[in-house]
């Protein structure tokens, strides 16, 4: 990323891409592609680019996640419950649950490939206080998820089930009826072409650098050598948003993730999270896709650069073999990784930045549930401005 190269526009394409630009959206993930989707409906004729700097695919979260329709785990619940209110929390909830209905609606349960296996807490002998915390707030919580899943019971403790999957040195674990699962590069494949059809343009290779607003527009400099000028930009760069607005309280959180080729008779069925979340597998197919371990070194994950550890792979095979595939002969065929927004807080920042400059970033891990509502929030912000 980042190289700066001097490419000379010629008069048709900055006449047919970048001139009378009204809104310039910077990040072609999850967010930024709703967000124009969502313009696009409340302004059917503003000219709206997308750009990002991926060459090929967009280079950040929405295309490398692990493809959890996921609301919240009770662990995670009682574990946001310590720094934030319970209104808050459950607003958050909430606003997953609705983004999710509404990223399915747009695509169809078919195109994603959504499935609705649910989603299992899983506890080792060593969690047993964390279980028994969680036991003990599971009716509480069934009570305050009704409403919003409209499921009478959303989490059961089903232990039962724990030799269903073989599993070795489970003891207990907690079910999320509502949880689903998706295939994230047709979610991301039928996003951009959802957008494309709608008279967006979406654009890679361009690396915006920084911008001077001034004479009713804003001018945008870019690392490949040229400038141009929209009425107004979003900025949806989610974990590298502090590179163009630095004063955004967002911090990168590196993921990594490995997946292994198909495994003869999987019987791993749904997506799993494990100690407080810093784990997370499911099925893909007959697969087993794998990721976590940022909490073995939270300092070195903070980083902008893509790249996998020993470190972190060493402890994702080690509980692949010990706890998750212990019976299984199977083999990792791929790795990644890829870069989440964090913050001090769970929420999205989706705010006016400077004149003309708005943002929608800090997706917080969870941007598969909340994309679409950050998009069609930062939409409204900007267009009513
Ligand atoms: C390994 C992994 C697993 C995950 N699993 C899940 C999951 O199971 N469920 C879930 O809900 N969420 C999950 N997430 C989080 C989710 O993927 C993100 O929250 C979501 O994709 C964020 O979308 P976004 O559009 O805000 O940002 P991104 O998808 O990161 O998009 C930002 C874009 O901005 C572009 N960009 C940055 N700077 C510039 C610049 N200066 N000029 C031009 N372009 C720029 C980047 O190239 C990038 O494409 C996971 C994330 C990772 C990394």
């Amino acid at each position: 990323m980042g190289k700066d190269k001097a490419i000379h526009l010629s008069f048709w394409e900055r006449q047919t891409y970048f001139e009378d630009v009204d809104l310039l959206i910077i990040g072609a993930g999850m967010v930024g592609l709703n967000a124009a989707l969502a313009v696009r409906s409340l302004k059917p004729r503003w000219k709206i680019l997308v750009i990002d700097r991926g060459e090929f695919l967009p280079y950040g979260a929405s295309t490398r996640n692990a493809g959890f329709a996921c609301f919240g785990s009770i662990s995670e619940l009682l574990d946001d419950l310590r720094t934030s209110g319970e209104d808050e929390v459950f607003a958050l909830v909430q606003r997953r649950w609705e983004g999710l209905k509404k990223l399915r609606a747009l695509l169809s349960d078919e195109v994603l490939e959504y499935e609705g296996l649910g989603g299992y807490e899983v506890f080792t002998g060593n969690d047993q206080d964390l279980f028994e915390a969680c036991a003990g707030h599971l009716e509480d919580f069934n009570k305050k998820m009704e409403p919003i899943t409209g499921i009478r019971q959303t989490y059961a403790v089903v232990s039962e089930k724990k030799n269903e999957f073989g599993f070795r040195g489970v003891e207990q674990l907690i079910l999320n009826r509502g949880e689903g699962q998706l295939h994230t590069g047709k979610m991301m494949q039928a996003l951009l072409a959802c957008t494309r059809e709608r008279a967006v343009e979406v654009l890679n290779g361009i690396e915006v650098k920084g911008w001077h607003s001034g004479q009713g527009s804003v001018l945008l400099e870019t690392s490949n050598g040229f400038s141009f000028r929209a009425q107004k930009v979003l900025v949806t760069t989610n974990a590298f948003a502090r590179q163009l607005l630095p004063e955004l309280n967002v911090v990168p959180g590196r993921a990594q993730v490995l997946i292994t080729a198909p495994v003869k008779n999987l019987k791993i069925r749904g997506s799993f999270h494990y100690d407080k979340g810093y784990y997370y597998f499911r099925n893909v197919g007959d697969r087993v896709l794998f990721g976590g371990g940022r909490n073995l070194d939270f300092e070195g994950e903070k980083t902008w650069e893509f790249g996998l550890t020993d470190r972190i792979q060493t402890r994702l095979e080690e509980l692949l073999r010990e706890i998750i595939l212990p019976d299984e002969a199977y083999t990792i065929e791929q790795r990644w990784s890829g870069i989440m927004g964090l913050g001090d807080r769970k929420s999205a920042i989706i705010r006016k930045a400077e004149d003309r400059i708005y943002c929608a970033v800090r997706m917080g891990g969870m941007g598969v549930a909340i994309g679409s509502l950050v998009g069609e929030d930062a939409a409204r912000m900007l267009v009513e401005d």
